[in-house]
């Protein structure tokens, strides 16, 4: 991995099951809407479709965990 990266995640609702697997295995990046789909949080609330956030590094291997056990697949990490 380079020096200077940053790992951010979006979520693309369509896809998501509603089964809240993100949210349990990594509360502090994801949580659940009031329609039960999943998205990640951001400053204030929680971030659009597709909207891509910053990762702690902190939280970074339980993004990986939720982003590989993620039933509709559309948990998006990009390294930059
Ligand atoms: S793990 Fe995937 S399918 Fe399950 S709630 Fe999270 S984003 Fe939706």
């Amino acid at each position: 991995m380079k020096e200077n990266t940053q790992m951010k995640v979006s979520i693309e609702q369509d896809y998501c099951t509603g089964d809240g697997l993100c949210a349990d295995l990594c509360p502090d990046v994801f949580a659940m809407n009031d329609e039960g789909l999943a998205h990640v949080k951001e400053a204030g609330g929680l971030a659009g479709t597709g909207q891509r956030v910053e990762v702690d590094q902190a939280m970074e291997e339980g993004v990986l965990d939720a982003q590989a056990q993620c039933a509709g697949e559309c948990i998006y990490v990009s390294m930059d």
